[in-house]
Parts: structure tokens; C-alpha cells; sequence
């Protein structure tokens, strides 16, 4: 059985409070009071966080996880380059 109770509760959470592309070193804007989000979020920027899971088998060029984060106008440059299209749903 739970007995249960609104309440407000304020808890820690970890926020970003800046993203800037990791090739050309520009900040990504802010967009400040977006919807009921309670925290300013950023404009559409490209995160990407791999895991190389394999990595100390083969390769040790890698850390366990590694992550960037690219503009808009950088990630289209990239995806330009690509020879196969990306993916769209
Ligand atoms: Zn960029």
C-alpha cells in the first residue's frame, strides 16, 4: 500500500548552460523562457555521444565514451561530405 501527497519538491538537476561546436568553436544560441520547460534551451545544434564498447579489444584509441557537439551550419558541412545519406524519418 502507498499513502501518497502532493508536494512541491525541489530537487538538483544538471543543467547546460553552454554549447559550443567543437569544430568551429561557435557558441550555440539561447532560447530563453521556451515553453514550460523550467531551464533556457539551446537552438538545434548536432550532440553526438559514442560508446566504443569494444574499443580495448581492438582499438585503444579510444576512451570509453566520447561525445561532440557541432552548429547547424557545421553538421551540414559534415553531412555534405558523407557518401551515403543520412538517414531521415
Ligand atoms: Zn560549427
Amino acid at each position: 500500500m502507498r499513502e501518497t501527497n502532493w508536494e512541491e519538491v525541489s530537487k538538483m538537476e544538471c543543467v547546460t548552460k553552454r554549447v559550443v561546436c567543437n569544430k568551429c568553436g561557435k557558441e550555440i544560441g539561447i532560447i530563453h523562457n521556451y515553453g514550460r520547460v523550467p531551464h533556457d534551451v539551446f537552438q538545434d545544434y548536432c550532440q553526438v555521444d559514442t560508446h566504443w564498447d569494444h574499443h580495448k579489444e581492438h582499438n585503444q584509441k579510444h576512451a570509453d565514451v566520447e561525445s561532440f557537439d557541432l552548429c547547424e551550419d557545421c553538421y551540414n558541412e559534415l553531412v555534405k561530405s558523407f557518401e551515403m545519406p543520412v538517414y531521415k524519418f
